[in-house]
């Protein structure tokens, strides 16, 4: 139900129902300003044609015209677009009190309780922050602090966040601005379909971990020291990357070894997004624990929630600089309670176990894809974290990027928001919201097949 009306000379459909308006520029006009009054570096998606949304529900997403499209890449959604658990519990919350984090309250440490509880005993003190840069940029501080070391390791390809900090130890940006500092390091990522040790290895996890451990002699012959490797648990940005087995406890050996840190990046693979585990570095068994784990995107289902997680030994060496750490919005209550409803939806709906099911469901359905279709060179995954790559021929394995492109933008015609990632932006990404359907993971299976078939016969 709309009425139109004139709001400082320009129309705008206002929703009767939600008294929200819903649209107040035209499309055209919409992109005209945006492309005047918004640096022009703030990409959008589908430049060529954006999409304007206007509303959402689930995994659904709704354009100014009510077309529907399906979401397949919105992690930060994590139990679903406005689910109203968290719309409720925000407005709760808003409602009562938002106030500064020096005064005490429950909220605060009822949610440090909760992720305490999904987390290795050791990792128990938490720092709550506003977004993943900030996550990452405080969990190299607690590393430098802690270790009185000032290198960073980091793999190839990887992204941590946009702050300059974080842009220096992110090879996916450095590489394209002045370049690497001298304090970075740069380690093979551990891709066991493009890298340097493939699927045919006999034990990838130990090949690559050793080739951490000579990249540490190098930085020790030139006199340095390292503070932390920071890694996300599976590389995202790097192209929807597995880690070969027995990777991250072989890697935590040899840093520990140079006196410095592990940092697991669980900004896009926590909150049981693979499924069978609450956190992404869980896949790499129980002897394996980070020393400091950031989080954030899904964290707050869109609110701008984060927080860095460490151990009571490396929290105590910054609280000894006699330095305060303080935070105007992290963790204050409107976002507390925001965390805590979206961990009781992830129980309460299931969706570590929706993941793993229709995760395993898209997965076979690709699989069959790939006997089909020769441009799909693998298909890998966990949970509804699942990666698609297009190679032009399967024995180079070179990488079919404006065949990816063409892919996406054919999906988007038949209104599945899909995106790539990658070196190379060859690989398909999905990383829906949990609540993804089997019915939702077939009619992906069904469009892609249809347009690869079509792309195959022109
Ligand atoms: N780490 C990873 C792995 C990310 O993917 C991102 C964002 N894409 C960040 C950190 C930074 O998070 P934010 O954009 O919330 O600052």
């Amino acid at each position: 139900m709309y009425e139109h009306k004139k709001r400082h000379g320009v129309l705008e459909r206002r929703d009767l129902l939600a008294g929200m308006a819903l649209e107040v520029f035209h499309k055209d006009e919409t992109l005209e300003m945006r492309m005047k009054l918004v640096g022009k570096s703030c990409r959008l998606f589908f430049s060529h044609d954006p999409v304007k949304i206007i509303r959402a529900r689930g995994q659904y997403l709704y354009d100014e015209k009510g077309m529907q499209y399906l979401d397949c890449i919105s992690n930060v959604q994590h139990v679903g677009h406005c689910h109203p658990s968290i719309t409720k519990a925000a407005a709760a919350q808003m409602d009562l009190l938002n106030a500064n984090t020096r005064f005490l309250h429950d909220n605060i440490v009822q949610y440090a309780k909760r992720l305490a509880a999904t987390l290795p005993k050791k990792l128990c003190v938490f720092y709550f922050v506003n977004s993943g840069s900030e996550a990452n940029d405080l969990a190299l501080r607690l590393a430098r602090q802690y270790t009185q070391h000032q290198d960073v390791i980091v793999l190839d390809h990887a992204y941590h966040g946009h702050l300059t900090s974080l842009i220096d130890i992110s090879p996916y940006k450095f590489r394209k601005l002045e370049g690497q500092k001298d304090w970075v390091h740069v380690a093979p990522l551990p891709d066991i379909y493009h890298g340097i040790y493939r699927e045919d290895h006999p034990n990838p996890g130990q090949a690559y971990s050793d080739a951490l451990k000579s990249i540490i002699e190098e930085v020790h012959k030139k006199g340095r020291k390292v503070s932390a490797f920071f890694a996300e648990s599976l590389p995202s940005v790097g192209g929807q990357i597995i880690f070969p087995s027995g990777y991250c406890k072989k890697i935590a050996e040899y840093v520990h070894e140079a006196g410095a840190v592990y940092v697991a990046d669980e900004v896009q693979t926590g909150f049981g997004r693979v499924g069978s585990h609450f956190w992404g570095f869980q896949l790499q068994g129980e002897d394996f624990c980070p020393d400091i784990v950031t989080m954030g995107k899904p964290m707050g289902n869109g609110h701008p929630l984060a927080c860095v997680v460490t151990t009571e030994e490396i929290a105590g060496a910054f609280t000894a600089n006699g330095v305060e750490y303080f935070n105007t919005f992290g963790g204050n209550p409107v976002s507390c309670a925001i965390g805590l409803a979206v961990l009781d939806v992830i129980e309460n709906e299931d969706l570590r176990g929706n993941a793993l099911r229709v995760g395993g469901h898209l997965r076979h359905l690709l699989s069959q894809l790939q006997t089909k279709h020769l441009i799909i060179g693998d298909v890998r995954g966990v949970g509804l974290f699942i990666g698609m790559e297009l190679v032009k021929d399967r024995v180079s394995r070179q990488p079919a990027t404006e065949e990816a492109a063409q892919l996406v933008r054919r999906l988007k015609e038949e209104r599945i928001v899909m995106s790539t990632d990658g070196p190379w932006e060859s690989v398909i990404k999905f990383k829906p919201p949990m609540c993804f359907s089997m019915e939702d993971a077939d009619r992906v299976a069904m469009c892609i097949d249809q347009i690869l078939t079509e792309l195959e016969n022109v």
